[in-house]
């Protein structure tokens, strides 16, 4: 069997982890994969049908009725499918960050969405980037990289890129959804943003893209000869 190697990239919201991570998996021919746009589905799943992200009743009861699939196109682009519903857009939305931000956290949700993402990893050479890839989905990644920046240059971030995707957006509202969520995800008993142990971190404040991936791609090199 040839080795299969597994990319886990973790960190906070807006940090740069999916633009880069899908950067450098165009280079190194590996597939990437954005496990948050998983809990984004489950979110707008039990949105659309009245449940609250809190509400771990309603989110047991529903849950069952949903099928996520991940497909790939062409171009390597990851699609979303909820009940066979191509919904890749309709879960970018700041609404739908902070409640798959809430829908995380339940036990439930988790447990459904594992092997879903250990399976494509033991597909493919996989760039994964999420929040607990390194720390429990992949505990065994060949690298772990933690990228993070600080809050002001995520929210800065983030509000460029939903107004380049002509979605209103305000900096200090922006800031604080992030600081929300940084706080939730960092706080929930079951698998919170950490860094893990082996995983190297890289602030990214005061670096461009090219700068990332040029750094990442030397940490990477360490480990898989590239
Ligand atoms: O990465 P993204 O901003 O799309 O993630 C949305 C939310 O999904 C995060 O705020 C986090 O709560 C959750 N998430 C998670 N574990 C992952 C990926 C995302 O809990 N591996």
């Amino acid at each position: 069997m040839s080795k299969n190697y597994s990319i886990a990239i973790d960190g906070p919201a807006g940090a740069g982890k999916s633009t880069i991570a899908k950067a450098l998996a165009k280079e190194l021919g590996y597939q990437y994969v954005d496990t948050g746009a998983i809990y984004r589905t489950v979110a707008y799943f039990l949105d659309l049908l009245g449940v609250s992200p809190k509400d771990v009743d309603g989110v047991e009861r529903y849950i069952d009725e949903l099928t996520i699939d991940i497909v790939y196109d062409e171009d390597g682009k990851q699609h979303m499918l909820m009940n066979g519903m191509d919904v890749s857009d309709e879960i970018r939305t700041q609404d739908i960050s902070q409640k798959a931000s809430l829908v995380s956290a339940h036990a439930v949700v988790r447990d459904m969405l594992l092997d879903m993402q250990r399976d494509v990893a033991k597909k493919y050479n996989v760039i994964m980037d999420g929040r607990d890839i390194g720390t429990v989905v992949l505990p065994k990644a060949t690298v772990k990289i933690f990228l993070t920046a600080s809050a002001e240059v995520r929210a800065q971030r983030r509000t460029d890129e939903l107004i380049a995707k002509g979605q209103k957006a305000d900096f200090n509202q922006t800031l604080k959804d992030i600081q929300q969520r940084d706080y939730q995800d960092t706080h929930r008993p079951i698998a919170p943003l950490k860094q893990a142990k082996d995983a190297v971190l890289l602030d990214t404040s005061n670096l461009d893209i090219p700068q990332v991936v040029a750094e990442m791609k030397r940490i990477i090199g360490e480990k898989i000869s590239l």
